[in-house]
């Protein structure tokens, strides 16, 4: 059974008083986990050994770096390499948020450099795509992302690729407010179900944890997640807010 997830982004939030007093509340929480149903947490670097000490010992919680190195070691100054991320406790990693496509300019090709990294590492990458607004009313998302995907995923294997997390971010709902639709998500999630099915089969396909992600909140996570394709979700804004995702954790 493919897991159901509610990851938080912190993203280049929170001072580390603040971080600590979040992490305290949360883990002050018994949300509905299992298995199955499981939390992750991205959060800046100099956090997440506070992070695993906080929450690393709870049941079905999971700490997430938001990015790292395509790199092993060596004279890469202000990097951070997947066994650093490990050596702390991290499981999950975070790639090619569109903020780090724009302003780190990522492209599909290091994407993939970065995924090969991580799963090597033996953690599981959570990797990001979405269209922006203007590809969205063109009517060329499908083709888009599907793009990002082979270019970033299809060199990997049946094993590796039922590894790899999938969160679908369109761009133009992100940190805006303004929510992909229930109808919305679940349609481009079926799309790359289908594209995965294609390269891989059904059986890999049916494996494959699609996360939606675009100003998910209290109030909409229950709709989003209720959809068959929709896995779970990826948080920025509402995962800084302790009572905010709880809720959404409780959505899966
Ligand atoms: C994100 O950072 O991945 C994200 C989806 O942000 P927000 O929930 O704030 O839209």
């Amino acid at each position: 059974m493919r897991k159901k997830i509610a990851a938080a982004n912190w993203k280049m939030n929170t001072t580390l008083a603040e971080a600590e007093s979040l992490l305290q509340t949360m883990q002050g929480f018994a949300p509905k986990l299992d298995e199955n149903h499981i939390a992750v947490f991205g959060i800046p670097f100099p956090y997440l050994s506070l992070a695993g000490e906080k929450l690393g010992e709870k049941p079905f919680h999971f700490i997430a770096a938001q990015n790292c190195s395509d790199k092993a070691s060596g004279a890469y100054t202000g990097e951070v390499s997947v066994a650093m991320l490990q050596s702390v406790g991290v499981r999950y990693v975070i790639l090619g948020h569109s903020e780090r496509r724009e302003y780190q300019q990522e492209g599909n090709a290091l994407l993939a450099a970065k995924t090969d990294a991580v799963l090597q590492g033996g953690l599981t990458p959570i990797f990001c795509c979405g269209e922006s607004l203007s590809i969205r009313e063109a009517g060329t998302q499908d083709a888009f992302v599907q793009k990002q995907i082979e270019e970033s995923l299809f060199h990997l294997d049946a094993q590796q690729i039922k590894q790899v997390v999938i969160a679908y971010e369109p761009i133009w709902a992100i940190g805006t407010g303004k929510t992909a639709s229930s109808a919305q998500a679940q349609e481009m999630h079926a799309h790359l179900r289908s594209v995965f099915a294609k390269q891989y089969g059904d059986d890999v396909a049916a494996e494959i944890s699609i996360l939606y992600g675009g100003s998910v909140k209290g109030a909409n996570a229950a709709e989003l997640f209720g959809q068959p394709d929709v896995d779970g979700g990826l948080v920025g804004g509402a995962s800084l807010n302790a009572e905010e995702f709880l809720t959404i954790m409780n959505a899966l």
